[in-house]
């Protein structure tokens, strides 16, 4: 979603001034609002804490579980005060406004605490697919809940048998009466064990090709018949799960978008993850989510952290960090701007995915590099630098999540390209009557 195709219409801002309208009509006085959520965040909120950031530092299964509640209350907070769901419909409890005011409030909150594990995937790319195929049940029931930090949300999407082939999903769904019954496994899911709901897809028709028989499902995580195995990370953590689902009783109320009709929503959800570093759904400062060495003055402050600001070599490798960062940050509002104007498809989204990871991938080398061997063996007090180390241990986590960049390449040279498709032994098959290897829970 962004400036000008906003969540529903709702909210307009013009990419050639810069002015911006809120959902009522009324033109926006961004420096007013700047210092309102100065006056705000200055009031009520800590200093930010990099310790804890999962990707720095393994935290303790309690000690997550402390800084989740505390994220649901800072969201609290911004909600009361008017700053959570900017961009989010009022009619859902949002405010209405526009993309410039999520880029004042996110610049704003730079040296803040701020609900970093409750952006992504809840906001986006759960709330942007639920805006946009959610009933209107859903959607008076659910976004309220996810403004206000009640409702944390995962993606139910990748199973022990590929995440790439999202299509190829076994998890399966069999219509009862009102309900559907959901057996199957998922698998790498970001959060889940500290999560309330789930965006699941799951196969509903196994006697047409594999993409014309899959539908969308909302589902409570705390519920008979799902269990939760918490999977841990090369770094420690312990955020990911694998989930298995037996029997689990889901009501149709429950379904999003139609029955069979899963990978209409599948697509827009895909879209919603490759752009969700540009959202204005996510709360988050500018460059944060990209971790702690892809930041424009990031590997600055790593060379300085290791005593090397004069050293030729180094000056070279922060040279190349922050182009590779600017060059980032100016190719993706080239993608949203060009998608919102309908210069380019939605799946352009691919190419600024691709580069993302491209970038995060090359700057933990370069800060690596920097630190030399303290990023290979470190001890607990080199703080900054060993929290490089921390972070090249995590190095391909953004080449593989929301998608490989293996799978990115593959929807540039198709889809944005125009290239052959890649030959595919199961396609116009009906999905039972493509070979398989065994399930992995039978
Ligand atoms: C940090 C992180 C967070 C994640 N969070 C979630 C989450 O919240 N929810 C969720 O459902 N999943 C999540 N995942 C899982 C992620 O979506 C999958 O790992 C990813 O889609 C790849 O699936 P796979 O691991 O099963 O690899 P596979 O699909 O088995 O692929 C294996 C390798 O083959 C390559 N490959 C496969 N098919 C092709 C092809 N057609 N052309 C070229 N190469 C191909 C892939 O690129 C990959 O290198 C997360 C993963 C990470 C790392």
């Amino acid at each position: 979603m962004t400036p000008g195709s906003t969540t529903d219409g709702a909210t307009t801002e013009s990419a050639t001034t810069g002015g911006a309208m809120t959902e009522a009509g009324e033109s926006v006085d961004l420096e007013a609002f700047r210092e309102r959520v100065r006056a705000v965040l200055r009031a009520n909120l800590r200093p930010g804490d990099p310790n804890l950031l999962s990707w720095r530092n393994p935290l303790s299964e309690e000690l997550t579980l402390q800084v989740v509640a505390r994220e649901r209350e800072v969201q609290r907070i911004l909600y009361d005060a008017g700053l959570a769901g900017l961009c989010v419909p009022r009619a859902y409890g949002g405010q209405g406004l526009t993309p410039a005011h999520q880029r004042v409030l996110n610049e704003e909150l730079a040296p803040y605490e701020y609900p970093m594990r409750l952006q992504i995937p809840t906001f986006e790319p759960c709330l942007g697919v639920i805006l946009e195929f959610g009933t209107e049940e859903q959607k008076l029931r659910h976004i309220p809940r996810i403004l206000t930090g009640e409702e944390v949300w995962v993606q139910l999407l990748s199973e022990p048998s590929g995440g790439s082939d999202l299509a190829g999903a076994l998890t399966t769904a069999v219509r009862e009466g009102d309900d559907w019954i959901l057996n199957g496994s998922k698998i790498w899911t970001t959060s889940a064990v500290w999560s309330d709901w789930g965006l699941c897809l799951a196969r509903t028709n196994w006697d047409v090709p594999k993409h014309r028989g899959l539908t969308v499902f909302m589902l409570p995580l705390r519920q008979p018949g799902i269990e939760i195995h918490p999977i841990e990370m090369l770094n420690g953590n312990k955020e990911f799960c694998q989930e298995f689902l037996t029997d689990v009783v889901v009501p149709d109320s429950c379904r999003v978008g139609e029955v069979d009709g899963g990978w209409e929503v599948c697509v827009r959800w895909m879209f919603h993850e490759r752009m969700l570093h540009n959202s204005p759904l996510v709360t988050s400062p500018p460059g944060a989510m990209l971790g702690g060495s892809a930041g424009l003055t990031a590997a600055r402050d790593t060379a300085r952290a290791a005593g090397r600001l004069t050293d030729p070599t180094a000056r070279d490798l922060v040279g190349e960090a922050y182009m590779l960062a600017l060059v980032k940050e100016e190719l993706d509002l080239r993608v949203r701007d060009g998608v919102a104007a309908g210069a380019m498809s939605d799946q352009t989204a691919a190419v600024g995915r691709l580069f993302s990871s491209m970038v995060g991938t090359r700057s933990t080398d370069i800060a690596l590099e920097l630190v030399g061997v303290t990023g290979a063996a470190w001890a607990d007090d080199d703080g900054e630098l060993g929290a490089v180390g921390t972070s090249f241990l995590m190095r391909q986590s953004g080449s593989i999540g929301g998608g490989t960049v293996e799978m990115a390449r593959n929807v540039v040279s198709e889809r944005v390209l125009g290239m052959p498709r890649e030959l595919a032994a199961d396609r116009g098959i009906a999905f039972r009557d493509v070979p398989r290897g065994r399930p992995a829970r039978e």
